[in-house]
């Protein structure tokens, strides 16, 4: 048993000690110690004060169903019990891996209809990167290797995954991209659309993938990579006019659609996948978090049935991971999958509470502080600005107003996170009316109390 009960103090210097955290600058959390969370039930965290906190990131985009399901538990010491691991290398398999497959190839849209299991989501956009390319060498044209993608998408941390990325801060340290990787500028128009419409600027920027490909030249291009909204860029939504342009553009020069659906995905915009709510067809989808709502990790790559025609006629594809399919994960994904289903919590989500949360985080726009207000089905951002009309930029540096934003909402015991100077939420799928009430009414007073420190 993990003793929970030290106190908080000696808890936060043994974590500074020793632990070295992921996306955090050590010396800020030294000085200040980590929040340390204890358990968690429904969209509620519990501190080691034993203060409850409102969960508006649903973990890390990814507890769908909500915390404290004891079914998956039971799924995983079943699991444990009866085969805790086996390979799906080399000609074996086992029942979790089969029936999750299909469980997978029946939930995912059209052609998508078979799965290559992964530990996360930056491996499966490893698996993707690697699998397209042995794709292309299999139809006789290796020299299709460039995979294009999006200045401030995130596709993971791994070499592969961070150079699909357009994270410039992750670039710069060691050396990133790796060849044959290219990016456009991302469909942001509140940052970036200037004096255009949204969908003037939304078909401006899907149109940076043609010239791209044109530049590059189509015969070495292998495939496209996405979300189909962005989340860790700051919760992007295209303009209307943006994913019929693109997907026009893959097809009329015959390259790879790849959807990143990591966030996305498992209702998080309304449907089950942010395909069908952005209405795309891609040849590939990427998943991770939402498959088993977070509680033990796992992603899959879902590829459609013509690359796997191919890919089975070609040479083996010298690609796996140990934990491809680990069985206590699958185990655990089906009775998450059944959750979503059976307790039409993807079907609710979608019809009852994210039109109530839209309503809702949409009347934020009146703050002085917020300029605009996006949200598709669950996951949101707001704007911070100083200027509406203009849609300027703070003096201080990117991500200063944004930053006090996000200590005054944990300060009043909401997680909503900042990117630069938006806010974002992704809370799980099961909030309740209630608590969208008191997320937004958190929200609003961490907003009065950020403009106030900012005047
Ligand atoms: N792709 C997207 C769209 C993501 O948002 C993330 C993580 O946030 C990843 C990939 C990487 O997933 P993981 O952190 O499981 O490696």
């Amino acid at each position: 048993m993990i003793d929970n009960h030290l106190p908080t103090g000696e808890l936060q210097a043994l974590d500074a000690a020793h632990h070295m955290h992921p996306f955090t600058e050590g010396a800020a959390l030294a000085k200040k110690g980590a929040r340390i969370i204890t358990s968690a039930k429904g969209v509620w965290l519990t501190d080691s004060e034993g203060e409850e906190i409102l969960d508006a990131m649903a973990g890390l985009w990814c507890v769908n169903i909500g915390y404290g399901r004891d079914e998956l538990v039971d799924a995983a010491a079943r699991q444990m019990k009866q085969l805790p691991f086996y390979n799906t290398f080399f000609q074996t398999s086992h029942v979790p891996a089969i029936m999750l497959a299909k469980r997978l190839a029946e939930l995912a849209p059209g052609a998508l209809n078979h799965v290559f299991f992964n530990g996360s989501g930056s491996d499966s956009n490893d698996t993707n990167l690697r699998l397209v390319r042995h794709y292309w060498a299999a139809k006789g044209q290796p020299e299709r290797k460039v995979v294009i993608s999006r200045w401030n998408g995130y596709h993971g941390s791994t070499m592969g995954a961070a150079s699909l990325g357009g994270m410039k801060g992750m670039h710069a340290q060691g050396g990133l991209p790796i060849p044959d990787i290219a990016h456009i500028d991302q469909p942001d128009w509140w940052s970036e659309g200037g004096d255009m419409t949204p969908d003037e600027f939304g078909l401006e920027r899907a149109r940076q993938l043609e010239s791209k490909i044109e530049e590059i030249g189509a015969d070495k291009v292998a495939a496209f990579i996405a979300e189909p909204v962005q989340g860790a860029g700051g919760v992007i939504v295209p303009p209307e006019s943006y994913w019929p342009e693109i997907q026009r553009i893959t097809q009329k020069y015959g390259i790879l659609l790849i959807a990143d659906e990591v966030i996305t995905g498992f209702g998080r915009t309304g449907n089950w996948f942010g395909s069908q709510t952005m209405s795309i067809t891609p040849d590939i989808m990427t998943c991770a978090k939402g498959i088993t709502s977070g509680y033990i990790p796992l992603g899959a790559s879902i590829v459609s049935t013509e690359i796997f025609d191919t890919l089975n006629a070609a040479e083996e594809f010298a690609h796996g991971y140990t934990y491809s399919g680990h069985p206590v994960a699958c185990a655990v994904a089906l009775e998450n999958l059944r959750i979503l289903e059976e307790e039409g919590i993807v079907e609710r989500a979608g019809k009852e509470t994210a039109p109530y949360l839209k309503e809702k985080w949409q009347s934020l726009a009146d703050h002085p502080l917020v300029g605009e207000a996006k949200i598709v089905g669950m996951m949101g951002s707001i704007a911070l600005t100083p200027n509406k009309a203009t849609r300027a930029k703070f003096a201080a540096p990117a991500g200063t107003v944004g930053y006090i934003c996000r200590e005054r909402c944990f300060a009043n015991n909401l997680v909503m996170r900042h990117v630069g100077d938006r806010m974002i939420i992704s809370p799980p799928l099961v909030i309740s009316k209630d608590e969208i009430d008191t997320l937004i009414a958190r929200a609003r007073l961490s907003l009065d109390e950020t403009y106030e420190k900012i005047k």
